[in-house]
């Protein structure tokens, strides 16, 4: 969805600029059809045949609303907008910001302390010199050491806690390094993690301290228990000496019970295993949700397809749940013994691997533990998209063909023939 106003998609790359609705519209004052299809593409000429002309007198048009008169709510939120918008413009054009991100990215951690190193740098760390930006009014002064701004590089390194955290692992940041920013100091800390001088636990855990770091700061502001910053800062270290250790194993075939990383192309299981690629299509609360399995063996044979329509969930977790629970279900009564489930929705995989970190979910991840133990194994593998597009083609069919009859099948769709075909040419490739 469009946020706001803007031209619509040129289908020509020299276009006239100068050019007017009225050029658009035919002799009986109407839209234009062809001439319309001439300049833009399908979707865009659905959205400007949904705009009313006629012959009424040119005037301004509030474009924040949906009646088209201003209101003082829709103005608010447009400047508080345009206000953020300009912040994050500062902060990115901060010299060297794009090569740090980009390092980020690369940073030897779990994919939640990326994000959070990301969000540190992206300024987007709800602490108060922050929101204050946002328009909030609040006293700025650290609530730890109460003796300077509470800005993110105070958090992280230059707050007496964030001292006494560094100096734990004996990594503190010197007195003549207090007055760099968060870039330099961030910087400095991630390159730290490739120096060889230092300890390599010592090292390897830095992502993880920054993130106790911050954790700590919270748990000071609004937890009601606390828990010492050394068993916290031990505990950060042994994690991240844990995280090295299992990501620097030789990686291991298709396992049971296991998960494996991503791959590009599809990959068989094993043999007398069969692979079930499941996926949801899920576009929004109010619609059905199209869902669909596709069952095969070593070489890439289709034994079983299966499609179905689900009425409304709430989100997309909650769809790739419930399209978990009804493959179980067939598949058990199918007769399946030993099956990998492959679905290209991260979050499924991470709820079944880790139930108590997904409470809302629980009601359904106790089911799929149920179901999982009446086979002999059940393994869960993690597709990419372009992994999982059978499936996928097969979900988005119930929608987009309004085909809302389930069926369960022998063999795969005729329709998607060439696409299965090629998936299992892959495998010996
Ligand atoms: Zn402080």
């Amino acid at each position: 969805m469009d946020n706001g106003p803007r031209r619509p998609i040129n289908k020509q790359r020299d276009t006239d600029v100068n050019l007017r609705v009225a050029a658009l519209m035919g002799s009986n004052g109407q839209w234009d059809v062809n001439k319309l299809q001439l300049l833009f593409p399908e979707n865009e000429v659905t959205r400007i045949f949904q705009m009313q002309i006629g012959d009424v007198a040119d005037r301004d048009i509030w474009a924040y609303t949906p009646q088209g008169a201003y209101t003082v709510k829709s103005g608010y939120v447009l400047a508080s907008k345009m206000k953020e918008a300009e912040a994050v413009r500062i902060m990115e054009s901060a010299p060297g910001i794009l090569e740090l991100k980009r390092h980020i990215w690369t940073v030897p951690t779990i994919p939640k302390i990326r994000n959070f190193l990301w969000r540190a740098v992206s300024g987007a760390l709800a602490v108060t010199e922050r929101l204050n930006t946002r328009g909030l009014d609040l006293d700025t002064r650290c609530k730890v050491c109460k003796s300077a701004v509470e800005t993110i590089e105070h958090v992280l390194f230059k707050c007496t806690m964030a001292q006494d955290a560094w100096s734990i692992v004996g990594l503190q940041p010197l007195p003549s390094q207090m007055h760099l920013s968060l870039l330099e100091l961030l910087n400095m800390y991630l390159q730290k993690m490739s120096d060889e001088t230092v300890p390599v636990l010592q090292r390897q855990a830095i992502p993880w301290i920054l993130w106790t770091i911050w954790k700590n700061r919270n748990m000071l502001l609004y937890a009601d228990t606390q828990e010492s910053l050394i068993i916290q800062i031990q505990k950060a270290v042994e994690e991240a000496n844990l995280w090295k250790e299992l990501n620097t194993m030789q990686p291991t075939p298709t396992t049971v019970n296991g998960l494996n990383e991503e791959t590009k192309k599809w990959d068989p299981p094993l043999p007398s295993y069969v692979k079930c690629n499941i996926h949801a299509n899920w576009r929004n609360a109010k619609l059905h949700s199209g869902v669909s399995f596709i069952v095969r063996d070593q070489s890439g044979n289709v034994l079983h397809h299966a499609r179905d329509a689900n009425t409304f969930s709430p989100n997309r977790a909650t769809a790739e749940l419930r399209c978990l629970v009804w493959t179980l279900q067939s598949l058990k009564d199918l007769g399946y013994q030993d099956v990998v489930i492959g679905s290209h929705f991260r979050e499924i995989v991470e709820a079944i691997k880790k139930p108590l970190e997904w409470p809302l979910f629980r009601m359904f991840l106790q089911k799929i533990n149920t179901f999982c133990g009446m086979f002999r194994s059940v393994a869960f593998e993690l597709e990419t998209v372009s992994s999982n597009q059978i499936e996928r083609e097969i979900a988005k069919s119930v929608l987009r063909d309004g085909r809302f009859q389930s069926y369960l099948a022998l063999g795969g769709p005729a329709w998607l023939h060439q696409r299965i075909l090629r998936d299992a040419l892959l495998i010996s490739s």
